[in-house]
Formats: C-alpha cells, sequence, structure tokens
C-alpha cells in the first residue's frame, strides 16, 4: 500500500496544513516516509461535522449490520499482511512475534464485539408492564435500553500500535455502541495508522456504512487533540496514554461549555506483594518470572509490576539478588521513541539520585544505538516508601523498585496509602492467602484487576475483563477499556413511556423480535 500522509475526513482525504512531520524507526532513529500533514482547524472541523451527520444513520443500524461491519474490518486488517507489520515494527521497534500477536489480538478483539452485538443483549433492555388497574395510581408502560452517545473522539497510546490505537479498544467499542468516531492518530507509529484507516474504509464502503462514521486525523502538537476534544459535535472520549495527558484531556473536556465524559486509562505501577511463606518457597520461580515480566516489550506495558513489596527476611536478599540476575540476562530492544527513551533515562537518575534508594542492577545502555534502555532494578524502605509518594509513580519502560517492608502492618500500612492502578498481584501460599484477607480487600479498592500467584503483562480480551483502575490509573474508575463491558462508556440509558410497539425499538418490542434476554418486571426472560 502507498502511504500518502493523509487525514481521513471520513472518506475524503485532505492534507490542507503547511506543518508536515515524518515518522522516525526508533532503532535507527531514521525519518520513514511520507510526510504526514498535521489536520487544520477546518480539518478538525469537518471531520467532527461528518462524525455528527452520520451518527444520525449509524445510530440506527442493527446489531447484525454494525456486527458485519465490525467483521469486515477485521477481514481488512489481515489482508494488509506483512506489509503492516514491517510497518510497524519499523515504527515501534516492537519485534514482529509481538507485532502479530497484537494484529491477533485486535482481530479478536473485533470478532468478539461482532459477537456481542449479534446476540444483542448487551442493550439491557428492561421493560416494567403498565398496570391500569393500580391503586391509587396506575402504573404507565415503562422500557428502558442503552443508546450510543454520539460521535467520540480516539487517543491511541504508542505502545500498542494496534490494540490500543486505530482500530483498537477504544474504537471498537465506541463502534459497536452505534457511535462514528474520529481517532486521533498516535504521531509515533502515523504510517501504521494510516495503514489501519485505509482497512476501517475498506469496510465502510463495502459493508455501505455512512460516510463519516470513522475519521483519523494526524498531529504531533497537542492542539489537534484540543481540537477534538473541544469540538462542540464530540459527545465522549476514550483515551489510552500517559497521566500528563490524560489529564489535560480530561480538565479540558470538564472545561466545555457542556462538559463530556472521558475515558482515560492512563499510567500504573502495578504493585505486587510476595507473602511470606511465597517468599521462601518460590522466591527464585517468583524472580525469574517478575524479570520476564518487567522488561517485556523493554518494559513498555501499562502492566508493567513497577513495585514489588517482600517482607525483610533472608529470603528477601536472595530474591533480590535473584531479581537483579536474571533481568541482567535480558536484552533489551530499542524503545518505542525518542521522548519515552528521555523520559526513562531522567526518571532512573532521578530514581538513582535519591540517597534513600539503592540501586540493585543498573543495566547499561547500548549507547552506539539510539533510544537503548538498559534494565534497572531499585529497592528501598517500606518506611522510605510510606514518606515519598514519587515512589509509587509509574517509571514507563524496563525498571522496577522492591520495597523491604518491615511486618504485615506495614504490609497493610502501605496497602491503604497506595492510590489507584490497574492491577495488584498476590503472590501466596494458601495459608499466606488465608492469613492476608485484609489486605486483598484492601486491594480491592485500588485496582481493577486482582491476580493471585500471576504476572500482570498480558492482558486478556473477554467478557468478564476489567483493565481499569483508581485514579490515577484511570480517570473513571467504573469502566473497563479492554472486554466487552467496554461498550458501556459509549452508551446511555434511555427510557420509553407509554410508547406505542411500533414505536419502540426492536430491542424493547413486545414480541422480542430479536430474541435477546430482557428483564421484564423484574425478571430475565427471552
Ligand atoms: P501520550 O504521550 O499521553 O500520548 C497518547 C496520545 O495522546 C497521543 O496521540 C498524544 O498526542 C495525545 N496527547 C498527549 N498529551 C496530550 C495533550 N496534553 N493534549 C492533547 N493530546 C495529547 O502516551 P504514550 O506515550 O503514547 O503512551 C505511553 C503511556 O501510556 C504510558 O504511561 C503507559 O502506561 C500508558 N498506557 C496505558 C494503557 C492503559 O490501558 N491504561 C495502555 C497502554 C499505555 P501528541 O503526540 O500530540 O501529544
Amino acid at each position: 500500500m502507498k502511504l500518502n500522509g493523509l487525514n481521513f475526513l471520513g472518506n475524503a482525504r485532505s492534507g490542507e496544513s503547511k506543518v508536515t512531520f515524518q515518522a522516525v524507526n526508533p532503532s535507527t532513529d531514521e525519518n520513514l516516509p511520507p510526510l504526514y500533514f498535521e489536520a487544520t482547524a477546518d480539518e478538525i472541523d469537518a471531520a467532527a461535522v461528518k462524525a455528527d451527520d452520520a451518527f444520525q444513520q449509524y445510530r440506527l443500524k442493527s446489531g447484525v449490520e454494525k456486527a458485519v461491519f465490525l467483521e469486515t474490518i477485521a477481514e481488512e486488517i489481515a489482508s494488509l499482511g506483512d506489509a503492516l507489520i514491517e510497518r510497524c515494527t519499523s515504527e515501534t521497534a516492537l519485534p514482529s512475534a509481538r507485532i502479530t500477536a497484537e494484529r491477533g489480538r485486535t482481530i479478536a478483539q473485533l470478532k468478539l464485539f461482532a459477537e456481542l452485538l449479534r446476540e444483542g443483549s448487551w442493550v439491557d433492555a428492561r421493560i416494567d408492564t403498565a398496570q391500569p388497574e393500580r391503586q391509587p395510581l396506575p402504573k404507565p408502560d415503562i422500557r428502558s435500553m442503552q443508546k450510543a452517545l454520539g460521535p467520540v473522539g480516539v487517543f491511541g497510546a504508542s505502545n500498542f500500535p494496534l490494540a490500543f490505537s486505530v482500530a483498537g479498544g477504544d474504537t471498537v467499542s465506541a463502534l459497536a455502541a452505534g457511535c462514528s468516531v474520529v481517532v486521533k492518530a498516535h504521531p509515533s507509529h502515523p504510517g501504521t495508522c494510516e495503514m489501519v484507516a485505509e482497512a476501517v474504509l475498506e469496510a465502510i464502503e463495502k459493508t455501505k456504512m455512512p460516510d463519516g462514521v470513522f475519521s483519523m486525523l494526524h498531529g504531533t502538537s497537542n492542539a489537534v487533540g484540543m481540537g477534538i476534544v473541544t469540538h462542540p459535535f464530540i459527545k465522549a472520549i476514550g483515551f489510552t496514554g500517559s497521566f500528563r495527558g490524560g489529564k489535560a484531556i480530561f480538565d479540558a473536556a470538564a472545561g466545555r461549555a457542556e462538559p463530556i465524559p472521558v475515558y482515560a486509562e492512563m499510567g500504573s505501577s502495578n504493585p505486587v506483594f510476595v507473602l511470606k511463606n511465597s517468599l521462601f518457597q518460590n522466591a527464585e520461580s517468583i524472580a525469574a518470572g517478575l524479570a520476564n515480566s518487567v522488561t517485556l516489550g523493554t518494559g513498555q506495558f501499562c502492566t508493567n509490576p513497577g513495585i514489588v513489596f517482600v517482607q525483610r527476611a533472608a529470603e528477601a536478599a536472595y530474591f533480590q539478588q535473584a531479581l537483579a540476575e536474571k533481568i541482567s540476562e535480558v536484552k533489551m530492544d530499542a524503545m518505542l521513541n525518542s521522548e519515552i527513551h528521555r523520559a526513562f533515562e531522567n526518571g532512573v537518575s532521578q530514581l538513582s539520585a535519591n540517597s534513600d534508594v539503592e540501586i540493585l542492577f543498573a543495566g547499561s545502555a547500548e549507547t552506539v544505538k539510539p533510544n537503548r534502555a538498559g534494565a534497572q532494578v531499585f529497592t528501598a524502605a517500606g518506611s522510605v516508601f510510606l514518606n515519598d509518594a514519587s515512589l509509587e509513580k509509574e517509571l514507563f519502560g524496563p525498571a522496577t523498585l522492591i520495597v523491604i517492608v518491615e511486618d504485615e502492618a506495614q504490609f497493610l500500612n502501605i496497602a491503604r496509602r497506595l492510590s489507584g492502578h490497574l492491577t495488584a498481584t498476590v503472590f501466596g501460599t494458601e495459608p499466606d492467602l488465608e492469613e492476608n484477607r485484609q489486605l486483598i480487600s484492601i486491594l480491592e479498592q485500588k485496582v481493577g484487576r486482582l491476580l493471585i500467584n500471576g504476572f500482570p503483562t498480558g492482558v486478556e480480551v473477554c467478557h468478564a475483563m476489567v483493565h481499569g483502575g483508581a485514579f490515577p490509573a484511570t480517570s473513571d474508575s467504573r469502566m473497563t477499556s479492554v472486554g466487552t463491558s467496554a461498550i458501556n462508556r459509549f452508551t446511555r440509558p434511555v427510557c420509553y413511556q407509554n410508547f406505542p410497539d411500533f414505536l419502540l425499538p426492536d430491542e424493547l418490542k413486545d414480541n422480542n423480535p430479536l430474541g435477546i434476554w430482557r428483564k421484564i418486571d423484574g425478571e430475565l426472560r427471552k
């Protein structure tokens, strides 16, 4: 496919700006053609206007029609073949095996949402039948279901160029809900974005979806993203990325004349708690697994285990040593881009300069090649952690901090003081877990996903997944950005009172033409 660097204003292509940029191969620091045209204010407006127009038609599409659309996007992405993998690896420095797996996950995600739409019960149809004879007042016929919110702005992250990008979780859940989408392409992988956008456009053409149901805008300046967030036709935002970016977008959306919801999935340090007996019995295998999890994808996973709490004991010292040793054996690729690399180096320098923090292992980066990071393992005492909030912040890259905790009381105290994260992991034997129910109960209040004896990197896309957590991991702890429940971010309930049957949506009609599960007078029935 020949890349042309243009913005997608619905089905039209446009490159009006004099401001252009290029993708950079982070492994070599070389620019990659073509030139990308930063979207102008007029182009942002045109995309939003088209999204609003398309929404009027797209919101009325049936579940089956939307399912066919999503399945066709999946087919079109698959048919991009190796060219997509090659462009994506050259823009991100992520290995082709990882990108191939991510493509599989992206395709599977589109198909899973298609299944959800075909089954149809996700709309949460509720019917309370009329009781005209009720005393002292008759009860009217009341029915409700979830309906699409409107055009959604989507921001993807640099570290998941397919699964959290143009046709990733936010886009697929918004399209499944019946919303049109305006994507802000990530400037770290614009060619990958363009190829996937072409696949979406092919699917729009093949399934005859309205022009404007999907747009995509390029830009390296925050102005493009902010133009989407503040456009009056945009009714919600799905964001995956840094805390800094997510919070700025959340604040801008809240400050609009009409505030809109922002579902920002941001950074996380994913605390891991290694309980006493588990440490005594499994120090080596936990260290080996953690070394792998911390360095996976050069540590650039939002679920990277960035803080590990272990109780002070001889085995803790052994565990530290084993982790440092295992991590020293891992070869690191280039980071995703020079900015992320710079931020990692700065974070490492700050931690290294902290006199209360000890360096257990400092991997040296291969300085002849650009954007290389050396893995790092730091350690600090529990009391230090409790008094220094900066130690809880995400250091995005291959680094972890082992916190040596004095006793169980300090474990609980630390857990109580933690802010929100995406995941928390507990390693424990059965007696450990039995004794530490309180710890688990506290962690339940902080994170979206709790793991026992496993590693948090790797997020399954399924119905029960929760990829969320309390602030600052997300801007709305009630939601998930992965799994089919992600659709709920882009809908709102609408209630129909005393409607004649012919005017009701099919989901709420008396004879249940779609055969979906519905709550009728409080009872779940088909
Ligand atoms: P990022 O720098 O925040 O960028 C994400 C997107 O937001 C980009 O398109 C960026 O465009 C835009 N953006 C950022 N700040 C903005 C602002 N102030 N105004 C308008 N637009 C703005 O994030 P990243 O570096 O790509 O991704 C790495 C981070 O994402 C890590 O912290 C990682 O943990 C997190 N992450 C979280 C999850 C999750 O599910 N929670 C998943 C993956 C990654 P510009 O280039 O124009 O700024």
